[in-house]
């Protein structure tokens, strides 16, 4: 009962090395559910895993990868039987638990939801934790209030993974989506998402000077944070609302209370990592229905596990574009 695993070793000196190696099934870790694992992903926090760490990983040997989707093999939980189709992001899997950088993983049965309806293993992957995000983002914001014709919503770090799938997602809903990039040369790219603005990082790049702006964004998804998230809050319109998701441009927020205080503006915390079941359901339906599937396709770069110490150091470095579906056997 062998399989093929990325693990991670770490050597007396605390270096850490990844290489595909074969294990047996009493290495994985507890858990109520084993699946034969078909595709993984590569998140930022992926390349930390499979390189230096970061303070995410406490214990080596370890085998990252913290979205994977597959076929569930044995089941010891009520929710789940032989031959189900699923998916896991979050709950620190291929961080504190082995993750799916593997042929085979055991975890939590709790932890994992239903492959939605009418899509396959290699799509959820290309949506991975990403995807999942941005969704998650779009909910809070309609959820607050926002509705297609209410405005422009504002993407922030449009190119990147979030800022990619939530194009396409509000695009699809209707919305009107003005694309924030550092990159000129992916224009096309966003607009072909369905962006149909698109806006230089540097018109955004500076520290606040004036608290209020004029009203322009009717919504925002956020994966930069810092200075830009405190420019956008002071031009949100009234009553507007801010899905705050990554911190791509920085983890300070350098703003004032203004726009809370004078304009009702919201700003609303996205966390993937610990997401009720009953929401991530909800997310990954929504995705399954919404998401344009040739515009996903467009997005994935293939890869396998032996890629992946590479790939790993590349995003640390903002070296990967679109993104990478690993075929894990
Ligand atoms: P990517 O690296 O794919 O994308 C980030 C994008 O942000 C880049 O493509 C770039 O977009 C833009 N960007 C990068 N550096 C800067 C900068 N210094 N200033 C302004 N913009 C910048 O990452 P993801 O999309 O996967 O993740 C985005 C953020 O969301 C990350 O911080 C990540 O940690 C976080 N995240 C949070 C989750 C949660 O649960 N809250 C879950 C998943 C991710 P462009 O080239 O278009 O300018």
């Amino acid at each position: 009962m062998s399989f093929n695993a990325l693990l991670v070793t770490k050597d007396e000196d605390g270096k850490t090395s990844a290489a595909v190696t074969e294990l047996t099934e009493d290495r994985l870790p507890e858990g109520d559910v084993t699946v034969a694992v078909s595709h993984s992903t590569l998140n930022y926090k992926d390349g930390l895993c499979v390189g230096p760490g970061g303070g995410l990983v406490r214990n080596y040997p370890h085998v990252p990868g913290v979205d994977f989707a597959g076929t569930v093999e044995r089941s010891d939980h009520p929710g789940y039987k032989p031959g189900d189709k699923v998916v896991l992001t979050g709950w620190r899997v291929g961080e504190a638990h082995w993750g799916g950088y593997a042929q085979k993983a055991r975890v939590k049965g709790d932890w994992l939801v239903p492959l939605p309806e009418g899509m396959t293993a290699r799509q959820a992957m290309a949506v991975g934790t990403a995807g999942f995000t941005a969704m998650l983002a779009v909910n809070a914001l309609e959820d607050h209030g926002l509705a297609p014709g209410d405005g422009p919503v504002l993407v922030t770090g449009a190119a990147g993974g979030v800022g990619s799938v939530a194009t396409a997602l509000l695009a699809a809903l209707g919305y009107e989506v003005a694309a924030v990039t550092g990159r000129p040369e992916t224009e096309a790219y966003l607009r072909d998402l369905g962006a149909g603005r698109i806006i230089p990082r540097a018109d955004l790049a500076e520290t606040v000077k004036r608290p209020l702006e004029s009203e322009t964004w009717a919504g925002c998804v956020d994966a930069v944070g810092g200075a830009m998230l405190a420019r956008v809050l002071g031009q949100m319109k009234y009553g507007a609302s801010v899905a705050a998701v990554g911190l791509a441009g920085g983890a300070q927020l350098p703003a004032t209370v203004i726009p809370f205080l004078l304009r009702g503006v919201n700003l609303l915390g996205i966390d993937s990592v610990m997401q009720p079941y009953d929401s991530r359901v909800r997310a990954w339906s929504r995705i399954a229905e919404l998401m344009p599937m040739d515009k996903l396709e467009a997005m994935i770069q293939p890869a396998t596990l032996s890629d992946l110490p590479d790939l790993g150091a590349a995003i640390l470095k903002g070296g990967v574009k679109g993104r990478v579906v690993v075929d894990v056997n």
